[in-house]
């Protein structure tokens, strides 16, 4: 086995998971990151529901992802080795009420990343800040360092640089015309796990939710619940229809069904002869009142007729006018096409250069499946890495 180090760029959940795995199979692993410190972006992701993989049998789970040529990557590293592996680093988890496994209550972000770095210290894995990885070529790379420029030399690189967006965070997408000026194929960012923004403005609702509703855009339903804002809509069922109305014309209009285990005729029957639309649908339909808001909102010869109300009750239009502006996204699709990459992720014009996670063109909802992906993406390089060393060095007789 080779005893250069390998280099790795880019020191999110990819970058470090590649980087233990790696250093456990005892590898020198030495990460450049820009930032002053690891993992930026991992622990913005704690500042809502950290949902560090989910609960699902794999075969259900695989089918998140747009890009099948993750399966065998996400089986070879699945949720139930991302619980083991943070069990190993001292977090335990538990699943929540949606399937989403969080880090026990108690243990923070900062602490979940603090231990894992730990762990990578007592593997030897060295973390050099503020090094802006800028040029490459076969087998040497460009880091810029307090401004000054080094050149560095690598038997293997691992590319772990992230999406596009929260460039706060480091992810600022600059390896594009670095990897489009060596003809690599970028499919173009764009948003996912977006919010919408809509064309009615429903700021009286803001902060309030929708629970135990369906989302559909043409043929495609997703239930769920989700929480009105200052410009619009967000929530998983939302960012469940981004990847279907992405390519569409805008404006378009997404329905809602506020009442899912009852049907139209069903509804009509309850609110039918009320003089008291209001008092009818939250007693005889218990309509909560975020929905009852939201019903009022309607034209009010729509509101006061039991057809037109009880088909608006399970088909609620909301006109979508535009994703959120990238940067606020959770997540972008697009990135380095897998036309580029072989099995193991290393791309085929530099096949000892590997890249791993968001940077990829592939995308999935939230709810712990990006950041999964991400940790078996890392896995998977290491142990394709370490077979092919193996290889090699048997075919070479080494020991
Ligand atoms: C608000 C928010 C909430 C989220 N919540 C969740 C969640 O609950 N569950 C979930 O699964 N996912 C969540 N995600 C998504 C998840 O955090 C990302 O998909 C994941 O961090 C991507 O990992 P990565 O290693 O590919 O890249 P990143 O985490 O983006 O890391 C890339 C690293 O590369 C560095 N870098 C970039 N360019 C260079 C360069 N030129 N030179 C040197 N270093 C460079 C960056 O500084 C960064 O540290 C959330 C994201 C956001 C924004």
């Amino acid at each position: 086995m080779s005893t250069s180090p390998i280099v790795i760029i880019g020191a999110g959940p990819s970058g470090l998971m590649a980087a233990q795995k790696l250093a456990e199979k005892g590898y020198t692993v030495h990460i450049y990151e820009q930032n002053k410190n690891a993992a930026r972006k991992f622990l913005v992701a704690g500042h809502g529901g950290f949902n560090l993989t989910h609960h699902e049998p794999i075969e259900d789970f695989i089918q998140r992802y747009d890009q099948r040529l993750l399966d065998p990557i996400i089986r070879s590293f699945d949720n139930e080795d991302t619980i083991k592996w943070l069990q190993e680093i001292g977090v335990e988890t538990y699943v929540g009420s949606s399937g989403k496994i969080f880090p026990t209550p108690g243990i923070k972000p900062i602490t979940v990343l603090q231990l894992w770095i730990k762990k990578l210290e007592s593997l030897g894995v060295r973390i050099s800040y503020e090094y802006t990885f800028t040029n490459f070529a076969k087998e040497e790379l460009t880091l810029t360092h307090k401004s000054k420029n080094q050149n560095i030399t690598f038997s293997k690189l691992i590319l772990s640089l992230g999406g596009g967006s929260w460039k706060k965070t480091g992810s600022d997408a600059k390896w594009i015309p670095i990897l489009e000026s060596k003809e690599i194929e970028i499919t173009p960012l764009q948003a996912a796990n977006s919010g919408y923004e809509t064309t009615i403005n429903y700021s009286i609702l803001e902060g309030c939710v929708l629970k135990n509703i369906e989302v559909r855009f043409e043929n495609i339903r997703k239930k769920g619940e989700f929480v009105f804002t200052s410009y619009g809509v967000e929530g998983s069922p939302i960012y469940y229809l981004n990847r279907f109305t992405r390519n569409k014309k805008l404006p378009l209009t997404i329905h809602i069904d506020l009442k899912i285990n009852q049907s139209t005729d069903s509804i009509k029957d309850k609110i039918k002869g009320k003089k008291n639309i209001s008092k009818a649908l939250k007693e005889n339909l218990n309509i909560t009142g975020t929905a009852l808001k939201l019903l009022q909102m309607l034209p009010k010869n729509i509101f006061t007729n039991p057809e037109l109300l009880s088909e608006a009750i399970k088909n609620y239009p909301i006109e979508v006018k535009s994703l959120r502006p990238i940067d606020e996204v959770i997540s972008t699709s697009g990135g380095i096409s897998f036309n580029e990459l072989d099995s193991s992720l290393a791309l085929k014009k530099y096949p000892n250069i590997y890249c791993i996670g968001e940077m990829l063109d592939w995308e999935a909802p939230t709810g712990g499946y990006l950041l999964q992906a991400c940790f078996s993406m890392g896995a998977w390089v290491a142990q394709q890495i370490y077979e092919h060393d193996k290889y090699t060095s048997s075919i070479s007789g080494e020991h």
